[in-house]
Parts: C-alpha cells; sequence; structure tokens
C-alpha cells in the first residue's frame, strides 16, 4: 500500500489543532495578549505549552523521551487566525521555557509590521532571535497560516505547488529492544518506507528485527551514533547489504572531512541532518552529503525553509524534509 503525505496527514491529524487546543490548555505556558496598534487592525498573539504524551518511548542515538513540552502560538488579526507549534529540541539547546520567551520578546515585530510584510518580519525576527530557531519556527508558521488564510489560499498554492508531487512519507522506528522494534514494525503496516534509529552498539540486532518482520524498504538514522570514519563505514556496508536505501547523519556534524570520505567508499546516499540548520550551512556539506534534511524547527519555519530548498538544489544536492516530534499543527 503508498501513502501519499497528504493521506498520512488524514490518518495521523489529531484533535491538537485549531481553537480547541487553545480552549483546553491548561500547562505550564505562560499566555498573554497584545493590545492592537493603532490603524492596523485588532492584533493578539497567545503562546501556550501542550505536554505531548508519546505512544512509545522514543529513543535515539543520544537520548530518549516519554514525552514532549511543545509551544503553541496563535496570532490574530483582522479576525484571522494563524497557528504555529515550536518543538524545542536539547541537541541544540533548546526547551519550552527559552522558546515562550524568545516568543514573547518578537511580540513587538508582529505589532509593528503588516503580517503581509511577511519576508521583512522573517528578516527582523531572524535579527532578534538568535537562538531557539524552533521559537522562530513557530512564529514563522502562524504568520504563513495567517497570510494564506488573509489572501483565500493554501500555502502550496501561494507557493505554486502540485500537491499531486509530494513524495511518500517514511515512518520512524525509534531504537528500542528487539521485540519492541518487531511490534513497532508491525503498527506501521499501513507505511511503505521506514526510517530506522541506530547509532548503538545493537545495530545489527535492530536492523535483524526490522527484517523479520518486512522486506519494504528502508533508510537509517544515525544521529551522530558513529563516532569514527571507519566504524562508520563498516557499518555503513553491511546496511547496504540489509537493503538501507539512504544513511542519515553516520558521524558527528563538525566531521565534515571524515565524512566526505566516507561518502566516497560508502556506495549509497548520506544525508545531512544535525548538520545543516539553515541555507548557509548548506555549501560547506556539498562535498561531504548527497542531500539535506531540511526540518522547520531548525531552520527556523517556512520561509527559510523554501530558501534551503533553493540553495540544496542550486549545489545539486538531494532533499529531504522531516520534523521532530511535533503535532499535527507543525507537521
Ligand atoms: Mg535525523
Amino acid at each position: 500500500m503508498s501513502l501519499t503525505r497528504k493521506q498520512f496527514l488524514a490518518v495521523s491529524g489529531s484533535s491538537i489543532l485549531g481553537f480547541s487546543l487553545f480552549n483546553s490548555i491548561t500547562g505550564c505556558g505562560t499566555g498573554s495578549s497584545e493590545s492592537p496598534k493603532k490603524g492596523s487592525g485588532a492584533m493578539s498573539i497567545e503562546v501556550k505549552t501542550k505536554k505531548l504524551q508519546l505512544a512509545h518511548t522514543w529513543t535515539i542515538s543520544r537520548n530518549s523521551s516519554d514525552f514532549k513540552n511543545n509551544v503553541f502560538v496563535k496570532i490574530e488579526r483582522d479576525g484571522i487566525t494563524g497557528y504555529g507549534e515550536a518543538a524545542p529540541n536539547v541537541r541544540y539547546g533548546e526547551n519550552a521555557e527559552l522558546t515562550t520567551q524568545k516568543i514573547n520578546d518578537a511580540r513587538s515585530i508582529f505589532k509593528e509590521n503588516e503580517l503581509f510584510h511577511f519576508a521583512n518580519i522573517k528578516e527582523a525576527v531572524d535579527s532578534n532571535i538568535i537562538k531557539q530557531s524552533c521559537a522562530k519556527a513557530a512564529l514563522d508558521i502562524a504568520l504563513m497560516d495567517w497570510v494564506g488564510k488573509a489572501l483565500n489560499v493554501p500555502l502550496y498554492q501561494m507557493f505554486g505547488l502540485n500537491p499531486a508531487d509530494s513524495p511518500l512519507t517514511s515512518f520512524s522506528i525509534g531504537i528500542d529492544t528487539p521485540e519492541v522494534i518487531k511490534q513497532k514494525v508491525r503498527e506501521a503496516e499501513q507505511y511503505p518506507l521506514l526510517k530506522v534509529k541506530v547509532g548503538k552498539p545493537n545495530d545489527e540486532e535492530i536492523i535483524g528485527a526490522v527484517r523479520s518482520i518486512t522486506d519494504k524498504p528502508i533508510r537509517v538514522d544515525a544521529n551522530e551514533g558513529w563516532k569514527t570514519k571507519e566504524e562508520a563505514l563498516e557499518k555503513i556496508l553491511w546496511l547496504k547489504s540489509q537493503g538501507v536505501e539512504f544513511i542519515e547523519q553516520p558521524m558527528p556534524s563538525e566531521m565534515i572531512e571524515e565524512t566526505a570520505w566516507l561518502r566516497e567508499r560508502a556506495g549509497i546516499p548520506i544525508v545531512a541532518d544535525e548538520a545543516v540548520k539553515t541555507a548557509a550551512d548548506i555549501p560547506k556539506l556539498a562535498k561531504a552529503y548527497d542531500g539535506i534534511n531540511i526540518k522547520l524547527m531548525k531552520s527556523g519555519g517556512i520561509q527559510e525553509a523554501l530558501r534551503m530548498i533553493g540553495m540544496a538544489k542550486a549545489l545539486g544536492m538531494k532533499i529531504m524534509l522531516g520534523c521532530m516530534i511535533e503535532s499535527s499543527v507543525a507537521i
């Protein structure tokens, strides 16, 4: 069975959408509202944190989690509402409290600008929020949602994209015991592609557990887990023999020279994730990686993600769209 991204969203879309979210949240956020700027329409920005309980403990090579505190943003002006979400990630020193603070710090930018001038707002937010890129993402997603609704067009139409071109999405399987891995693979039966997390000493056991259940295509993400180029090469050559299509972030992000060495010998594509956040990171990676994994939480939103697509294409690199642990708002 094949599943387009649109179908995936229809399947996975939960109740964490829209007005009910902001009516039902009682979490640890610091919600407050702004008064309108004279002459530019009544405007408010609400910020709330919601705890998302995960169905399975989520383990990758560097950490585990059972829940996520994500931060939701709601921008209202002229009777139109835009929604955004931040998924703070410990890899980048992010948390819900700092994210909320950064979003609150950027409120004046939205008060002082027409929301249709979204490129100007992005520039101002980029100058204002240096770290906590997920805070930028929440604001940009909410802003672009507002703009699309104000123009009465979906964003894919605004950007001239054809939904029929949407690639298949893969379903991620976190690190676990072989028995739990098998259970997760069975639960993911409707998804035609799997992305399997590795990067611990039991990589072979994990892939063996997946392959005992299914022969569907798999991609592998080491999350910087292999620490030398020799170890990474040995792992990759074995994974290739197991039908793995490509490898994501085999070694620590700063090991660009070692990854270039690996790429010459791997025989399957290598994709950057932790090594790339924004368009400015891409040129130096072109020799070491075949592609990049773009995530809104790293890029700081939709506008920068589009710049990254343009930059990667200009450099002949492949593009993958990924996500952190997010609700249907950011997904
Ligand atoms: Mg990754």
